[in-house]
Parts: structure tokens; C-alpha cells; sequence
């Protein structure tokens, strides 16, 4: 599946509902081509539970996902993952090298690719202190929530032929002066793009094409940064 201006993604009366009654419902949205959007509305709004479904990650309770018309479901798993540039709000670490946690999506990544990739994720400072052979995770160095989350960054960087990215919360745990150095670098990566960005960080806004307000759940409004 090849992202590009034609293609389409509908959400159709989509809900998740989980065991508590909690989750999203009822969401309909028609985006075609490079889109840049913004999902924003308190914690517990539902942005990660749309997020997840839009990966493919999980099942929606009723209503459906159709990209070129296709039901999402339909799409074979290998098909629609290689398309998919998910980054979940919490970056999984396992226990491995450097390198192997950068590379996780990319595993024939060259040694090249993934330190550019560490640059742009400003990540130089931890690959001097332990290499890429460095061993991290359960067994090895932990590293901290903000560095967590600049390795998820860099695994992006390194996708970058992925046409469909969904981020949640990519900047949450950096210090605002660290956030706005790598949202320069991120910016160049979401041209040519659909793109998803859930976000509480509301300066990222203005450079979205759209901007869809959830609240318990629903969809409060849809409209450009300046409609809202
Ligand atoms: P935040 O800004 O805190 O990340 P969010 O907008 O991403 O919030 P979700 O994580 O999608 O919100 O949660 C939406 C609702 O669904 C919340 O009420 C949450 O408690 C509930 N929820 C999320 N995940 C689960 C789960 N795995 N099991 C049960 N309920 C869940
Ligand atoms: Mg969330």
C-alpha cells in the first residue's frame, strides 16, 4: 500500500468501546492525500484508542476504517505494516544493544542511517557514552523517559519511506528548549505524508492541516488551526 495524493481513509461510525465503557464512539472523517492532523482534547479523550486502531494495533468494537475503500482488515497485515510508521505514547526499550532498539523497525539499517537518525533525534550525546553495541534495557543501561522517547523519534527518522505516520504524544517527556529542536527535524519528515499527531503541546498546531477536537469520546469539531 502506497500512501499518496489520491489515496483515501474513511472512518465510518468507528467506536471502540472498552470493558469499562469507556473508549471512542461514533467518529466519521474523510481525509484524501498528504494530510497533516492534529487529534488534541483532554486526557481520556481517546486520542491513543484512535491512534491504535488507525495502526491496525486494535479492533474496532463497530463501524470501520476504509482506506481506497478497502476495510482496513482486509488489508493484509504485512501489507498495511510496512506502510505504517506507528509510535505508540509509551516507546518500548528491550533488552538489546543500541543499535538493535534503534534499528527495531529497520533491521538492515546501515551504520550510517542509524547515526544520522540518532543526530536528528539528538541522541549524539548518549551514542558517544555507550556505542551502538552498548547493551540497554532490562539488562543493561536504563535509559530515561525523555531518552525513551528520542529513541522512538530516531526509529521514525529512520522509517522515513513509510508514508503513514501516526505519533502519539512525540514530544511529551522532552524539556520545551529539547522539543523544539527536534520538532525542526520532525517538520521535514511529515511532507508527503498522512500523518497523525496526537498532541496536548498545542504549538504543533499551526503546522497542521487540520485540527480534530475529541472530548469523551466524540468528535467536538474538525476545522483548520485558525477555524478553531
Ligand atoms: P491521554 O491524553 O491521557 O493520553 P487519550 O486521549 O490518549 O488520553 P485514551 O488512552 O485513548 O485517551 O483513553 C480513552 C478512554 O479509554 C479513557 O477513558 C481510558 O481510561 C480508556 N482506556 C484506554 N485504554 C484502555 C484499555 N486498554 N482498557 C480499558 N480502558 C482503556
Ligand atoms: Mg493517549
Amino acid at each position: 500500500l502506497r500512501w499518496d495524493e489520491k489515496a483515501q481513509l474513511q472512518l465510518t461510525n468507528l467506536s471502540k468501546i472498552y470493558e469499562t465503557g469507556r473508549g471512542i464512539s461514533e467518529v466519521n472523517l474523510e481525509l484524501q492525500g498528504f494530510q497533516k492532523v492534529a487529534l488534541v482534547g483532554s486526557s481520556g479523550s481517546g486520542k491513543s484508542t484512535l491512534l491504535a486502531m488507525l495502526a491496525g494495533f486494535m479492533v474496532p468494537s463497530s463501524g470501520e476504517i476504509k482506506i481506497n475503500q478497502q476495510k482496513l482488515e482486509t488489508l493484509t497485515d504485512e501489507k498495511y505494516r510496512q506502510s505504517v510508521q506507528f509510535i505508540p505514547q509509551k516507546t518500548y526499550i528491550f533488552s538489546g544493544t543500541f543499535r538493535e532498539n534503534l534499528a527495531f523497525y529497520e533491521p538492515t539499517a546501515t551504520d550510517e542511517a542509524i547515526i544520522q537518525a540518532v543526530e536528528l533525534a539528538g541522541l549524539t550525546s548518549l551514542l558517544e557514552e555507550i556505542g551502538l553495541d552498548g547493551q540497554i534495557g532490562a539488562s543493561g543501561r536504563t535509559i530515561s523517559g525523555g531518552q525513551a522517547q528520542r529513541v522512538a523519534l530516531a526509529r521514525a527518522f529512520l522509517s522515513r519511506s513509510r508514508n503513514i505516520l501516526l505519533l502519539d504524544e512525540p514530544t511529551a517527556h522532552l524539556d520545551i528548549e529539547t522539543e523544539l529542536e527536534i520538532k525542526a527535524n520532525i517538520l521535514p519528515l511529515l511532507e508527503n505524508k498522512l500523518v497523525f499527531i496526537a498532541t496536548h503541546r498545542l504549538h504543533w498546531l499551526s503546522s497542521m492541516d487540520k485540527v480534530i477536537v475529541l472530548n469523551e469520546g466524540k468528535v467536538e469539531g474538525v476545522g483548520s488551526h485558525e477555524e478553531l
